[in-house]
Formats: C-alpha cells, sequence, structure tokens
C-alpha cells in the first residue's frame, strides 16, 4: 500500500531539504487515489510499448481499485499498448464481468491475474506480457543465477512454475496453480510461457520489476551464450542488495523516471 511519504523508508531518499526527488502522494479522496492508479497504469502500458514487450493482444497489466478492491482496472484487449490511454481503460470484477468501459477484456489474462488477485487481496497490481528474453529463459525452466546486482533484487524473490507449462492459460484452475506461487514471490518466470511480476505496493513497482525480470532474462542469456563461467555474487550481497535496491519503494521510485518521460512526451495518455 502507498504509505505516508513523511517516513525515510530508503537510503536514496535525500536528508537535504528542498532537493526535487519524487514522492509518494497523499490521498484526500479514493476519487483522487483511482486517477493516480489510473494514469500510472497507463504509464505502465506505454513503458510496455516503449520496451517493445507488445505481441499482438498479449499481455495484461491490472491495478486494484482503491475504493471497490474486488474490482480491478486493466489495458483493454486487441489495443497496442502504445494506444492505452484513461478513457479505454476496462474496470472488470473477479469473475471477468466488465463493469466499467466499453472494450472486452482479455480471457486468459483474467484468469492469471483474478486468480492471484483474489486468492492474496494484499497483491495490488500485476504485470504480465510476452516478451522475447523473458520467453526464452523461462524456456530452461530455471531461476536466474545471482550474476549482477540487478539480478540481486530478485534473490529468493522469484520463482519458477513448472505447472500447467506451455499450455495456454484459459481454464480457472490454471489460475489458481499460478496464484498459489505468489505467497511471498513478487516474481514468476512461469516455463514455457513468460514473465509474472505483483506487487503489494503499487503498479509502478509491478511495472519496474516487469522490466528489470525482462532484462535479467536478457543478461543471463548474453552471459550463458558467452560461453564465459560468469563470477556468482554471494547470498549474502544477493540478501543485502534486494533487501536495500530491490525493494517495492526503489521499484516504485524507478518506475517515477518512466513516468514523467511518459507524462511529458505522450499527454493523450490521460485523455
Ligand atoms: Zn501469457
Amino acid at each position: 500500500m502507498l504509505d505516508a511519504a513523511d517516513s525515510r523508508v530508503s537510503i536514496y531518499q535525500p536528508e537535504q531539504p528542498g532537493l526535487v526527488f519524487p514522492e509518494i502522494p497523499q490521498f484526500a479522496s479514493y476519487e483522487e487515489e483511482r486517477t493516480y492508479r489510473k494514469q500510472h497504469l497507463v504509464a505502465a502500458v506505454r513503458a510496455f510499448a516503449l520496451h517493445g514487450f507488445d505481441y499482438g493482444f498479449a499481455g495484461h497489466l491490472t491495478v486494484r481499485d482503491p475504493e471497490r478492491p474486488e474490482l480491478y482496472w486493466t489495458n483493454p484487449m486487441c489495443v497496442h499498448f502504445s494506444q492505452v490511454r484513461m478513457s479505454n481503460l476496462v474496470l472488470a470484477d473477479h469473475a471477468g464481468n466488465v463493469v466499467e468501459g466499453t472494450h472486452a477484456i482479455n480471457r486468459a489474462g483474467f484468469v492469471l491475474h483474478s486468480a492471484v488477485h483474489e486468492a492474496h487481496p494484499d497483491i495490488i497490481a500485476m504485470c504480465h506480457a510476452h516478451t522475447t528474453y523473458g520467453t526464452a529463459w523461462c524456456a530452461t525452466g530455471r531461476p536466474l543465477d545471482m550474476i549482477s546486482q540487478d539480478a540481486a533484487c530478485f534473490y529468493d524473490d522469484h520463482v519458477v512454475i513448472g505447472a500447467s507449462a506451455g499450455a495456454v492459460a484459459v481454464e480457472r484452475e490454471s489460475g489458481h496453480s499460478v496464484a498459489s506461487y505468489f505467497t511471498r514471490a513478487r516474481a514468476a518466470l512461469h516455463q514455457n510461457h513468460g514473465l509474472l511480476t505483483a506487487s503489494r505496493h503499487s503498479i509502478d513497482d509491478a511495472a519496474f520489476w516487469f522490466i528489470a525480470l525482462e532484462r535479467c532474462c536478457q543478461v543471463q542469456l548474453l552471459v550463458e551464450a558467452s560461453g564465459v563461467k560468469p563470477q556468482m555474487v554471494s547470498e549474502k550481497s544477493a540478501e543485502y542488495s534486494r533487501k536495500h535496491v530491490g525493494n517495492d519503494f526503489i521499484g516504485w521510485l524507478h518506475f517515477q523516471t518512466l513516468y514523467n518521460q511518459i507524462a511529458a512526451q505522450q499527454p493523450d495518455m490521460f485523455e
């Protein structure tokens, strides 16, 4: 959940007053918080477009409604990530009914996301897309090796899901199976399928760590392709990195860089 901005939760927050630095907003109403979540969901979807994460209609991002947490906002089906905007977002319930909006939603997305959201009321946001490097690495059925500080952000915090590997996740049992892995981990490599991230903090956090996870898969594939045996980050260092630069506030903070760029360059996202 978004906390008050007055408590210093990260070493990255400046102690010197008066400097420009992103702050988690506080909201006077559900309406304000809803608008914020929707804007950041749109920016997350557009960030996925900028990273080339689109693949036809595949890929879905969700964030809970702050007032009605049993409902979630998601991107419309068959609308390119780059064309998602405030006015075409869809509000859906756990049963897949569209409560607000004119577009259909992706059934596979609904099954996976609603099962995770339903099983874990504290999970606020989720991301999934069929990315090149994520899909490639997920074919190995292996977790990430701790070969960089960036990979260490996922130390002991990501899982490989072998269940229903490679089968399109349109059945509810498949969704429930995937949901069982999100008890603690916030990222999953779904074997023969692709990447999933979940956040108990914000859509910003889920989106940034999805981008980071895809990049970790790319880096690991590059290292393996080189044939050079990589040096591993020690467990102690990996744990330290995850704690300080791999937490949900840092995910949110990283994403503000993308949010500000997209909001400035793509003002139609607010339409
Ligand atoms: Zn998928």
